[in-house]
């Protein structure tokens, strides 16, 4: 599919039907974070492209047959896509790979999780009652409550998981009967284009989905303002999403925001007692932090461990996060690819330097790896990095690193790692390692994130809402109230007996 792009050089923008360029005529280079060298170009849009492809959505809604379909044919379609994902799995996942510089399977599994999102909400919409009939207190009152489409939506992405963020939004925006314009990650928008194409082929009617590529600056900030969105649902970054917000405000807009985490990895001692459950607490640790290079809203970035264990759990994952393979997400038996950008990297790297300045003792990483065959000088590796003796002051701890970095904070008492796991202005997850069913119970229900998992870490059901306590954001992904976000709620109260009231005797 990537070869299939080229042809389209430049026409990555689809409104009302149409591919077309940007009407700046500006482009902009795809690289791949693998080797920094281009493979694809796609158009940059600006303002100008985001006002048409809005109009096209107002229009589809206003006056087009997808907000009307009934919602077994919408239900129908949503399977269609799901089922044409699966077709293009192989190339789809190599796609993402490319692009967001993942492994091809971390790519494959993505598209298998895109292909669920369509699947779950085509089968919550279709086996919905039509609405809530209201006992009224009167034979002569029929009172219903039933749900309708929001409108036009403005769905803003980001560049870690492409393509199934989109799904979370797609999906249920087009279950609900909304029409759309979505705006990927400007590095990262290969696999959006291509799945407005396979939207096309399912049969979603011209003016219902439509996409800009450009940055956040331009397409993403006017979709945000636009007086013809009715809501914006964005993720992304705490300042990105704040600025989304207040741009969104002079319209009163519906506003869903899905920001960062600084997501805890609780493991009490009771959790390592055999060495089968230690062994399990550190390789989840390790994935925990590490998988996709920590470029996971959700990573367990932060290791909160017993200080009795700590010395053992600690030179295990350090030994096990320097046998990591690092390269190329297409290369044979690669674990981890590379970050994103030159931009990521750089950011991570000031992390893990500030760190050690504060007095953090370094176990493993914290540098970039020697190039080798499967990874070139010029991609952007760095290899995973142990950061022990770490404390609630530094701000590789306060702050979203996104990147390869698991810092090691230590605890005494279930108070205390209580106290260190909500300890942050964020709340998007966390997980809780014990032995101790009533602790494992006690500590999840203590801890103010949005998603916690007991013995296990990031698994993600699409019937499980997913999002954040605190500045991870407002609103929910997924589950019914991520359908729910995509929906205005009506009473529809009928008199069947009207009569006069005479509150006025005149
Ligand atoms: P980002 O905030 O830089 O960009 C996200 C999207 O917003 C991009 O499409 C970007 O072009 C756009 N954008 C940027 N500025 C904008 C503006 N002023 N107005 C409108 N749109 C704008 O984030 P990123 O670096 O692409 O992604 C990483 C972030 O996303 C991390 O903080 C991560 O935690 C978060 N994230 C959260 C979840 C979740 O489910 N909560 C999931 C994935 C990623």
């Amino acid at each position: 599919m990537a070869d299939t792009l080229e042809p389209r050089a430049g026409k990555t923008i689809h409104a009302d039907g149409e591919w077309r360029e940007a009407v700046s005529g500006a482009t902009r280079e795809i690289l791949d974070p693998a080797d920094a060298a281009p493979f694809a170009v796609v158009a940059e849009g600006d303002e100008k492209d985001t006002d048409l492809a809005v109009a096209a959505a107002r229009n589809a809604f206003d006056h087009g047959d997808w907000p009307r379909t009934p919602v077994t044919q919408r239900a129908e379609l949503l399977r269609r896509v799901a089922d044409l994902l699966v077709r293009d799995r192989e190339e789809l996942g190599l796609l993402e790979s490319r692009d967001a510089g993942k492994t091809v399977e971390e790519g494959r599994v993505d598209i298998d999780c895109v292909a669920d999102a369509f699947r779950y909400f085509a089968d919550l919409v279709a086996g919905e009652a039509p609405g809530r009939v209201v006992d009224a207190g009167s034979p002569d009152i029929h009172s219903v409550v039933v749900h309708e489409p929001v409108g036009v939506c403005a769905l803003i992405t980001p560049w870690n998981y492409p393509l199934l963020q989109a799904s979370w939004k797609i999906a249920p925006a087009l279950a609900a009967g909304n029409t759309f314009v979505v705006k990927p990650s400007e590095i990262t928008p290969l696999t959006t284009v291509a799945l407005i194409d396979l939207l096309v082929e399912a049969g979603l009617p011209a003016g219902v989905a439509n996409i800009v590529t450009g940055p956040g600056h331009s397409v993403g900030a006017r979709l945000a303002e636009h007086p013809d969105v009715d809501l914006v649902s964005f993720t992304g970054g705490l300042i990105s999403g704040t600025k989304v917000a207040q741009a969104a405000a002079p319209s009163v807009k519906k506003v869903a925001l899905e920001l960062g985490g600084k997501n805890p990895n609780v493991v009490f001692a009771d959790a390592c007692a055999t060495d089968e459950a230690f062994d399990t607490a550190v390789d989840q640790a390790l994935n925990a932090a590490f998988i996709h290079s920590g470029q996971v809203c959700s990573a367990g970035g932060r290791l909160i461990i017993e200080e009795s264990v700590r010395d053992r759990f600690v030179a295990e994952l350090a030994r096990r996060a320097d046998r990591i393979r690092l390269g190329r997400g297409t290369a044979d038996g690669v674990e981890c690819g590379p970050l994103v950008s030159e931009q990521q990297r750089a950011k991570v790297e000031a992390y893990v330097e500030s760190a050690l300045k504060e007095g953090a003792v370094l176990r493993s990483g914290g540098k970039r790896p020697d190039p080798s065959p499967e990874r070139p000088e010029n991609g952007y590796f760095y290899e995973p990095t142990v950061l022990d003796h770490c404390h609630r002051e530094m701000r590789v701890v306060r702050e979203e690193v996104f990147g390869p970095v698991l810092t090691v904070e230590t605890f005494r008492t279930e108070d205390e790692a209580v106290a260190l796991a909500n300890d942050t202005e964020y709340g998007l997850a966390g997980a809780v390692w014990t032995a101790d069913a009533g602790r494992a119970r006690r500590v999840a229900g203590r801890l103010r994130h949005g998603t916690v998992w007991i013995n296990d870490f990031h698994p993600y059901l699409p019937q499980a809402e997913w999002g954040g306590f605190g500045k991870s954001g407002v609103g929910r992904e997924l589950g019914p109230a991520g359908l729910a976000e995509y929906r205005e709620t009506k009473h529809v109260y009928q008199n069947l007996a009207p009569k006069p009231v005479r509150w006025f005797a005149g």
